[in-house]
């Protein structure tokens, strides 16, 4: 019986632009060689440590860890570009802001939650509800959810 496991790999930024970077990994790994001793820390020292890494984390955006198929379709589904014809329209290259589904605008949005000719995709990418700020700015495997759905509907520039 074999068993297959999906790994995936993540790059946790260690530095979060700190200055004095090369420094600080200098002493820390001197500082590993060492002895450890036991380090009491307390409670206060504790909440400051992980809210400075919550800090860096919230920094990120893992649109950047996207391959560039994918930073593009986020991209643009972000500012509204390209082919999203109410953006289109108001550059006046569109003859009609609206979607082929003729119920609404094509917006992002309009794309990402109602339109009826990517229910199927939809709902095959997230079987739960899922809000437009995730699918537009969640973490890279929501992201990476958003280029497949508009992918799988064909939506191409
Ligand atoms: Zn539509």
């Amino acid at each position: 019986m074999s068993q297959t496991r999906q790994i995936a790999f993540q790059w946790i930024p260690a530095h979060c632009g700190i200055p004095g970077n090369e420094k600080a990994d200098e002493l820390a790994k001197l500082g590993a060689e060492g002895d450890q001793p036991m380090n009491h820390i307390s409670y206060n020292e504790k909440t400051t440590t992980i809210k400075a890494a919550m800090r860096c984390q919230s920094n990120k955006d893992d649109y950047h860890y996207l391959d560039r198929k994918e930073q593009v379709t986020i991209f643009r589904l972000r500012t509204g570009h390209k082919w999203l014809n109410a953006h289109m329209f108001k550059l006046k290259l569109a003859a009609s802001p609206k979607c082929s589904c003729g119920r609404d605008n094509q917006t992002a949005e309009h794309l990402l939650q109602q339109c009826p000719l990517l229910e199927q995709q939809r709902r095959a990418v997230w079987p739960h509800e899922t809000g437009i700020q995730t699918k537009l700015h969640g973490a890279m495997e929501e992201l990476q959810k958003t280029a497949t759905c508009i992918d799988v509907a064909g939506l191409r520039l």
